[in-house]
């Protein structure tokens, strides 16, 4: 099976992924974790793409389908669940033509949908562990001693991108660059929008129902 969620930024993506790549033994392709991860190793590509995340903007359509192309080598034998990546048309053409010549085809696309207040009120709560990358939120999904990760134990971090300035800025791309996602998965049959206001729980819940729903 491979899926993929969209939703703008602050949406709850990275806390779904890690319950659906759990819950359905996927492995996770989160191109903004890989990205950081290129940051704080101070690798060649993380140096040429900082200066993106810092603004908000997209990173070059390029340097990303090197990363997936690597990820899909070491992967393409498993189910596998994408978070961030396809984030325009032209991306979501190259994953198509990526994933056929290996013979693959994504089955479905689910998008988080919020209102934008909610979203900025969500994003002043994210943290995150710089180590496992694991998301938490301290109001709808928090770890269970103070600021620290349940797994590492070391404390959270705030995101840089996620000052005011630069969410607003996100949240415009999100909306010129891959709101045409939708028009393009639903041409295809595989788009499925569902509502992320509630619990954590509450919202795996209905993406399983979609996922469950598909799969018979
Ligand atoms: P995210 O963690 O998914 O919110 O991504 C954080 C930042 O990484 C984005 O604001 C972009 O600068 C960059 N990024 C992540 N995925 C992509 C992508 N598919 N295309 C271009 N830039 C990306």
């Amino acid at each position: 099976m491979i899926l993929l969620l969209l939703g703008p930024p602050g949406v709850g993506k990275g806390t779904q992924a890690d319950l659906i790549a759990q819950h359905y033994a996927l492995t996770t392709c989160s191109t903004g974790n890989m990205l950081r991860e290129e940051i704080s190793r101070n690798t060649e590509l993380g140096a040429a793409v900082k200066q993106y995340l810092e603004k908000g903007v997209l990173v070059p359509d390029s340097q990303l389908f090197t990363l997936v192309e690597h990820f899909l080598a070491e992967h393409m034998n498993g189910g596998l669940l994408f978070d961030g990546f396809p984030r325009n048309v032209n991306q979501a053409r190259v994953f198509e033509t990526l994933l056929n010549n290996i013979d693959l085809k994504l089955d479905m696309a689910i998008d988080l949908h919020l209102s934008e207040n909610d979203i900025v009120e969500r994003l002043a709560h994210r943290r995150y562990c710089s180590k496992c990358g694991r998301t938490y939120n301290l109001i709808t999904n928090p770890p269970k001693e103070n600021e620290l990760c349940d797994t590492c134990h070391i404390a959270l971090m705030r995101r840089t991108d996620d000052t005011e300035n630069v969410i607003r800025r996100r949240m415009e791309i999100y909306t010129q660059e891959t709101y045409p996602l939708i028009t393009y998965y639903t041409s295809q049959g595989k788009y499925h929008q569902i509502s992320a206001q509630g619990t954590k729980q509450e919202i795996f819940a209905r993406i399983t129902n979609i996922i469950n729903g598909n799969k018979a």
